[in-house]
């Protein structure tokens, strides 16, 4: 288990601007930094793996594209793009996005996949808002109107990659960037419907009251589970026993957490205590049950968020960079904590991750200690992550997961 994680020696905590000693090392001294130079040092670090990553995933207008998705494929360069042009609103990098995000819409016509991290909801969706931000009305009605003819199969799973949550995610970000009634709640209320009919229907009394399966399995992580799918419903309009459902999801979680405070993939691997990943297992669960902590004002909510993310501190700097099993998604569980409590030795815990990454991860994916990620330069495999969480440290009071959270 122990050659999942780099063991973490981080000291407790290192205030800010004190005196460094000769014999630091430059991982001490970066934590050691004021806080305004230190985020030059991210911003600029991600500025340059962003023309990097250019380099890698994107050739030139017209080039066939073998995935467009933003988990792995070229949308996740153009997400990153666009982020980049919020923080220093490069207009190069706005115009690059919107010729990815173009080629990206061929590349999805036919996709009979439909949310925002791995299907055409994505596309139109970032379509659509980055040609608010170039003032261009053709295209942003063009997007729209392609994101209005996805049709949802009935099939369809639940979960946020493949399934319902994940194209109601897109309209949540349409609506927050374009305006709320842009995907009217009559359209969005209809699929919630569907949520919460295929969850009671798995759920139930005396167990956990909504329960979902993604390919056989009932996962309970961010990316295929319970998590991630509690995480959406939270944002959307619901009734009061649907948010009692919601609730009451969350409290079975917690009760049938491991003893370690991590929590199992699936209802079916109770066992193996073993991923720490915002994929599967405390980090995902972390973010959610921070969300939770601000809906319900429980505080039950926030302590499991602190005990999830005390497991991330001791058992979350994984070998590996990206955002959904890497420790750049982990960061943000602190991030999430710090702004829901203002504790600033959350802000810590994610500059240490963030530092760890921006001192030694070239230098220990080139040495073979560190997996550079089957899609190294990708969103949520690869370097694209820790890029697009060096540019949120810029000001980490705003930070927030890729899209998963608002
Ligand atoms: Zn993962």
């Amino acid at each position: 288990m122990a050659d999942r994680f780099f063991p973490n020696v981080f000291p407790d905590f290192v205030p800010e601007a004190s005196p460094s000693t000769p014999q630091e090392d430059s991982l001490t001294k970066l934590l050691a930094m004021p806080y305004a130079p230190l985020s030059e040092r991210f911003k600029r670090a991600a500025l340059d793996l962003k023309e990097t990553i250019i380099i890698e995933t994107w050739g030139f207008p017209g080039q066939r594209i073998p995935d467009f998705t933003l988990y792995c494929g070229v949308l996740g360069t153009a997400f990153l793009l666009f982020k980049s042009y919020q923080v220093t609103n490069n207009k190069n990098d706005l115009n690059l996005c919107s010729q990815i995000v173009k080629a990206c819409d061929s590349a999805s016509l036919g996709s009979s996949d439909v949310t925002f991290i791995c299907g055409r909801a994505g596309v139109c969706a970032l379509g659509a808002v980055v040609a608010k931000h170039v003032g261009d009305e053709q295209s942003l009605r063009y997007y729209l109107d392609q994101f209005e003819k996805i049709k949802l199969p009935k099939n369809l799973p639940d979960e946020l990659l493949y399934g319902r949550v994940g194209f109601l995610w897109a309209c949540l970000f349409l609506n927050k960037h374009l305006g709320q009634g842009t995907i009217p709640s009559i359209y969005t209320a209809a699929v919630v419907d569907e949520i919460i009919k295929s969850g009671r229907a798995m759920g139930g009394k005396g167990r956990c009251p909504l329960m979902f399966e993604w390919y056989g399995e009932k996962y309970w992580g961010a990316a295929h589970g319970l998590a991630g799918i509690m995480h959406v419903l939270m944002d959307m309009e619901l009734k009061p026993d649907e948010l009692e459902d919601v609730k009451g999801t969350l409290k079975y979680m917690i009760n049938n957490r491991f003893p370690s405070g991590n929590y199992p993939a699936s209802e079916e691997d109770k066992k193996r205590d073993v991923l720490v990943h915002w994929c599967h297992g405390a980090p995902g669960i972390a973010l959610t049950l921070v969300k939770a902590a601000k809906v319900f004002g429980d505080q039950t909510f926030l302590d499991a968020a602190v005990n999830a993310a005390e497991v991330v501190w001791n058992r979350g700097l994984l070998k590996r960079v990206g955002l959904c099993h890497g420790i750049s998604g982990n960061a943000y569980v602190f991030l999430s904590l710090y702004q829901l409590t203002g504790n600033i030795e959350y802000l810590y815990r994610a500059k240490s991750f963030a530092c760890f990454l921006l001192d030694s991860a070239h230098k220990l994916i080139s040495q073979g200690e560190m997996h550079g990620g089957d899609r190294p330069y990708s969103m949520f495999e690869g370097l694209g992550g820790m890029a697009y969480l060096f540019l949120d440290l810029v000001d980490p009071s705003q930070a927030k997961f890729p899209a998963y959270d608002l």
